[in-house]
């Protein structure tokens, strides 16, 4: 792939512009779609997040043949990303002519059934020793902590298939959420353990640096001898280089990044590539090499995604532009079973066989991913392959995170199956449970209590848009009464 022709002058700096399900039928480039395409854009967007900007339009998106373009099918809904059943339902109330209130109702029904919470995170939701909740953290992996600052819970455009998709949908209950930094240090001085930090969201470089110095300087000068690793997972340099480049603090964002790294803080910038396009303007070199003469380290990662990158050639090339770029492959993931899954998921047999292929196209420096993993209740597992035993196939898995970090780098063997896309789908080579299960119950019991509290906010939401629903079936039927009386 060469490197795409700019359509904004290297001079230019371009102000942000966003498109979502109001204004994206002013998008120039729109107009070529069908009208039938566009409604399907807006009976979609009414459920998952749609959010897209100037520069992914102008810049990424491959407008001679948009439905197949990645970049396209990677920010506009599609049609097939919803259920059949809920994509009618969507269609049948917004035709109804039912109000925003009410299509709300629908979509956050049809929200619920998403599986908003995969991998069991209301269950890592940790407390101070006082019994403080912390429902803007994360501890899962013992050494991790993640951080959901309240202000970073947007992204400059919208992934169809983010896995955190809950936290855009306007369902406080559903969200991860915190401005308690003091709050996050306390956890780290109660738990030396921790060693990295996670800022993660929504996407934490879209606050201004001044409100991002304050998370930031907090922790770097609260003197915790724990702290080793500032991470920020974050997917700006795809969607909007100009962070750090042109944007008003763009200068003032990379002098909060030195300023860790002088401190003796490893920053780890965790870049979020889907394809090698991203990675092919002239904005997103000179911001990559911005933020590398800052200290910080970038590493990469993304799902494995059908219809985007299930091909070994585009993850090989990504690989490659990535490393000649100065970043470090990190890891390619598994599509979590959330939101679309079922439109994005690629079988874990197929893409090991893709990891696996484009793995041998690249040269040392680049097989420092690991992949493909699925982030799971148990912990991050990895697809090694397959073998057969006797006349048996089986494939191979191990943990590259635990719950348990014991369990970490314990292969363990499942029954092939060609079609399973995710770690439920898979059984047990040999006798009824995996090695993990009863332990994994224990450790999930154990935190139940914080569970059943985070549950009931989960529940109460639900039971809301059932409320919600019910009113609205009652008023669509009164309607219908009152149409029918002569
Ligand atoms: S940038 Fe990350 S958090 Fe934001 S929509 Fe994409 S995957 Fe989700």
């Amino acid at each position: 792939m060469s490197d795409l022709e700019p359509v904004w002058s290297e001079y230019e700096s371009p102000q942000y512009k966003s498109y979502t399900i109001y204004n994206f039928r002013t998008i120039p480039q729109i107009q070529n779609l069908s009208e039938e395409k566009q409604h399907e854009i807006e009976v979609v967007a009414n459920v998952l997040p749609f959010k897209t900007n100037n520069y992914v339009v102008d810049q990424l998106i491959d407008w001679t043949n948009p439905l197949k373009d990645p970049m396209f099918i990677l920010t506009f809904p599609q049609k097939r990303m919803l259920k059949t059943a809920h994509y009618k339902q969507m269609e049948q109330v917004m035709e109804s002519g039912a109000n925003r209130m009410e299509i709300q109702a629908v979509a956050n029904n049809i929200r619920m059934q998403l599986n908003p919470h995969p991998a069991g995170q209301m269950s890592n939701i940790p407390q101070l020793k006082d019994g403080t909740r912390l429902y803007g953290l994360q501890h899962k992996y013992k050494e991790t902590v993640l951080f959901f600052p309240s202000q970073g819970q947007t992204c400059h455009a919208y992934c169809t298939f983010c896995f955190r998709w809950p936290q855009f949908v306007g369902i406080d209950e559903l969200k991860f959420a915190s401005r308690e930094i003091a709050s996050l240090v306390q956890y780290l001085r109660e738990h030396q353990e921790i060693s990295d930090v996670l800022f993660t969201g929504g996407d934490p470089l879209i606050m201004k640096s001044t409100i991002l110095s304050e998370y930031i300087n907090a922790l770097a000068d609260a003197d915790l001898p724990n702290l080793k690793t500032i991470r920020i997972g974050t997917k700006s340099l795809s969607y909007w280089p100009y962070r750090f480049l042109t944007d008003d603090d763009a200068d003032q964002v990379l002098k909060l990044f030195e300023s860790v790294t002088k401190k003796g803080i490893h920053l780890a910038f965790m870049g979020h590539f889907n394809h090698p396009v991203e990675l092919s303007t002239k904005a997103v070199k000179s911001a990559i090499y911005r933020i590398r003469k800052t200290g910080a380290q970038i590493r990469t990662q993304s799902p494995i995604l059908a219809h985007i990158n299930d091909n070994a050639h585009v993850w090989a090339e990504m690989w490659q532009r990535q490393v000649s770029l100065g970043c470090i492959p990190y890891y390619m993931f598994v599509a979590r079973d959330t939101g679309a899954q079922d439109f994005f998921g690629v079988p874990l047999v197929k893409a090991q066989r893709i990891f696996r292929d484009a793995y041998q196209k690249v040269s040392g420096l680049a097989r420092t991913v690991r992949g493909p993993s699925m982030s799971a209740t148990p912990g991050k597992i990895q697809v090694l392959g397959t073998v057969d035993i006797g006349k048996k196939r089986a494939m191979v898995l191990r943990f590259l995170q635990g719950r348990n970090p014991k369990w970490v780098q314990r292969p363990f063997l499942a029954k092939y199956d060609e079609k399973a896309i995710w770690i439920d789908d898979l059984k047990p080579f040999s006798g009824k449970k995996f090695f993990y299960t009863d332990e994994l119950e224990r450790i999930l019991k154990k935190r139940s209590k914080a569970a059943k509290i985070a549950m009931g906010k989960k529940l109460n939401a639900k039971q809301a848009a059932k409320n919600h629903e019910i009113k609205f079936k009652e008023r669509l039927e009164e309607q219908r009464i009152i149409n029918k009386k002569p």
